[in-house]
């Protein structure tokens, strides 16, 4: 009989001690868990996204919502004719007024140099819509295997080209910022024709699209020459993949965060020393894309707190408000 007590006796004891270890070890747990995801809480304003009619305008903004950014520098994606989508876009700016700040459409069929139409047109409705930027012209856009083929492997419009000198001395009035995106992999042709632009207008902001992907060496060089030129974050914290030539991918700069979700030095440096001209974006642009808003910004979000508080703000929202003329509420 003493012999069954004591067995139950020691059965309970194993027990308590079992379910102790448990929960000890689960508060522990869930304690790291939370350190780990709580990430950068404070607010986001993404400097760039791009909207059509395939992605759906309102599963876009719900998207935006749900992933709680403050304010979303958007503009229409015109891929057949100009101003395609620009009506759509207008609408959901009345609708989320305190969220949307709208810059002028992206016209995907500019070559060589941009036109008198696109010129006048965009002029005419920086004023009529309120614009606060010029969306991003397409200098330089490598094809890339999930988009357009063309028969050179690349967009291409000459950042000297004379229409362009046009636009830009009709823009000196006016001020809005412009997004030229470019990418390094023809930096002997590309890089000088840039700098020439940069110089030749310092009274009107540049911004670059995802650090023209470059290596941290080039992104510095563009950043300490030209102060009148702001860079989006956006597609930077992986390397960028995705080339139909390959040979065109080797020779981009690598992401910023190594395989263990760290930022590599060379790129922290390059961020705290250029954080007043730097800006998160996520550049949801295609369906594929805005799928990945939410994981976009969690991500980032996490990613960011590797960085000085002060530099993370600047960032992720201020460097924005000052730029766009907008505050975050
Ligand atoms: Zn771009």
């Amino acid at each position: 009989m003493n012999s069954i007590k004591h067995l139950i006796k020691v059965c309970i004891k194993n027990i308590i001690i079992n379910r102790t270890y448990l929960f000890i070890t689960s508060l522990v747990f869930s304690a790291f868990i939370a350190t780990e995801c709580r990430g950068y809480d404070g607010p986001i304003f993404d400097a760039m996204a791009q909207l059509d009619e395939k992605q759906g305008f309102m599963s876009a903004i719900n998207k935006v919502q749900q992933a709680k950014v403050s304010k979303l520098a958007l503009f229409a994606r015109s891929r057949k004719y100009l101003g395609e989508n620009e009506n759509e876009i207008l609408k959901l700016r009345e609708k989320f007024p305190g969220l949307i700040i709208l810059g002028a459409p992206k016209y995907f069929l500019l070559k060589d140099d941009l036109t008198s139409k696109y010129i006048n047109r965009t002029i005419a409705s920086i004023q009529k819509n309120n614009y606060k930027f010029i969306g991003e012209i397409l200098y330089t856009h490598g094809d890339k295997s999930h988009g357009e083929q063309t028969l050179p492997g690349e967009r291409y419009v000459d950042p000297l080209a004379p229409n362009n000198l046009k636009f830009f001395n009709l823009l000196k009035k006016i001020k809005v910022p412009v997004m030229t995106h470019w990418e390094v992999y023809n930096w002997d042709r590309d890089w000088p024709k840039f700098s020439e632009l940069y110089t030749r207008f310092p009274e009107i902001t540049f911004i670059i699209p995802h650090m023209a992907f470059g290596h941290p060496k080039q992104v510095r060089l563009i950043l300490s020459k030209h102060p009148n030129v702001y860079m989006t974050i956006s597609k930077k914290e992986q390397d960028k993949k995705g080339y139909s030539d390959s040979n065109k991918s080797m020779l981009l700069g690598q992401g910023f965060l190594n395989k263990n979700g760290k930022i590599r030095s060379s790129w922290l440096k390059l961020i705290i020393d250029y954080s007043d001209r730097l800006m998160f974006a996520t550049d949801a642009h295609k369906t594929h894309r805005w799928e990945k808003y939410k994981e976009i910004v969690y991500n980032y979000r996490h990613f960011v707190t590797q960085l000085p508080p002060e530099v993370a703000k600047r960032v992720s929202y201020q460097n924005a408000e000052d730029l766009y003329g907008v505050k975050v509420e």
